[in-house]
């Protein structure tokens, strides 16, 4: 209950509007009828139809679990005055609208459901109809008013139902949303390698196919690196597994931290990773990872040990060419990293 109301999602527009009047056959001429029926059967009579009201839903059942508590039926009571004190008046305003949708929208958080309403509402009816008087001094007969009063009272209820509607649609709207998020967390659980952080391997793969096709069309260089950290396995040898892949996590971070803005890395496999370069040309990609190179082979990382770990990295580099599928492009890459392990290890080869 304590949720804000926001009307203005439920608002009609002039022509919505329109056409609900026609549909109710409600013109301005009613306006009359609406009088008569507030001054000589609503106000004279509204505690006793509210009463009758209230002793009629109290007494059925289905009903009764929304009426727990006296004090939330004084308060139900008190509003359902001051509804029947605007019944009918200035029913073809955007006022009366939405007065009219904000008791469905009431009605609904309380979680009765539309038949129940419906019900209700039909009873309230019957109760303000009895109370039409048979005088002939009103300006109307008994027949004409109680016909405008079934007319507003369906108006009113059509609106309520509309509510009730909009409400829902609010609802699916806040669980797709939700689901959108949700998706996009996956999506992005999926995309990020967990342990290091950087693309997972098939991110980077997917990354690749869309970087060789845009520098194909736009006509820019692009660099691959292969990168595979050297004796690595005597890391996890020597200090277990777990400072193993703190290691490889700081060294990720590293890269990254590298790399230029457009750049892009994933983790290909355990502690090898494929670096994208974009709009570099042999010599620049060349430059760029000599510098991760050199800064990584330097790093002291700190571990729960005693000394820091030094660890150096491989890598093989190359520049995609015209007659390069998405293999060959990235077995050359692969080629000059082995270049690089077998000439000696901490250092860049190119290819
Ligand atoms: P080199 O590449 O220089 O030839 O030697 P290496 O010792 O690094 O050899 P290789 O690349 O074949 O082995 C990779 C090792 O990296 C083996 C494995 O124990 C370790 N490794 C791979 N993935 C992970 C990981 O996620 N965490 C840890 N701690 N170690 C990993
Ligand atoms: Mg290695
Ligand atoms: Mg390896």
């Amino acid at each position: 209950m304590s949720k804000q109301i926001n009307i203005s999602s439920f608002s009609l527009s002039y022509d919505a509007r329109k056409s609900c009047l026609e549909l109710f056959e409600l013109a301005v001429e009613d306006k009359k009828l609406a009088d008569i029926l507030q001054r000589n059967v609503i106000q004279p009579n509204v505690d006793r139809i509210v009463d009758e009201f209230y002793d009629f839903m109290l007494s059925h059942d289905s009903f009764r679990p929304y009426l727990k508590d006296d004090a939330l039926v004084a308060r139900l009571k008190e509003s359902q005055r001051s509804y029947l004190d605007t019944l009918g008046v200035d029913f073809d305003t955007p006022g009366y609208f939405e007065d009219r949708i904000r008791v469905g929208v009431i009605h609904k958080q309380v979680g009765l459901s539309t038949t129940l309403y419906q019900g209700a509402y039909t009873k309230l009816l019957g109760i303000i109809i009895d109370k039409i008087p048979a005088a002939e001094h009103l300006g109307a007969s008994r027949r004409e008013i109680a016909s405008f009063a079934r007319r507003i009272t369906a108006l009113d209820m059509s609106l309520a139902v509309h509510a009730y509607h909009v409400e829902r649609i609010e609802e699916m709207q806040v669980s797709l949303n939700t689901l959108r998020k949700e998706g996009a967390q996956l999506r992005d659980q999926v995309a990020t390698d967990e342990l290091t952080g950087v693309h997972t391997r098939n991110h980077i793969m997917e990354i690749f196919s869309g970087a060789m096709r845009q520098a194909r069309t736009q006509k820019t260089g692009l660099g691959l690196a292969m990168v595979d950290l050297d004796h690595f396995k005597s890391i996890n040898d020597t200090y277990g597994h777990l400072v193993g892949d703190k290691v490889l996590k700081e060294i990720a971070g590293k890269i990254q931290a590298l790399l230029r803005g457009d750049d892009l890395v994933g983790r290909y496999g355990g502690e090898e990773f494929m670096i994208i370069l974009n709009n570099t040309d042999l010599a620049g990609a060349t430059i760029i990872m000599e510098r991760v190179r050199s800064t990584v082979a330097h790093m002291l990382i700190e571990v729960d040990i005693d000394q820091p770990i030094r660890v150096t990295l491989s890598a093989g580099v190359t520049t995609l060419r015209e007659d390069d599928t998405e293999d060959s492009f990235f077995h050359r890459a692969d080629e000059a990293l082995y270049d690089a392990k077998r000439s000696g290890r901490n250092r860049i080869a190119s290819r």
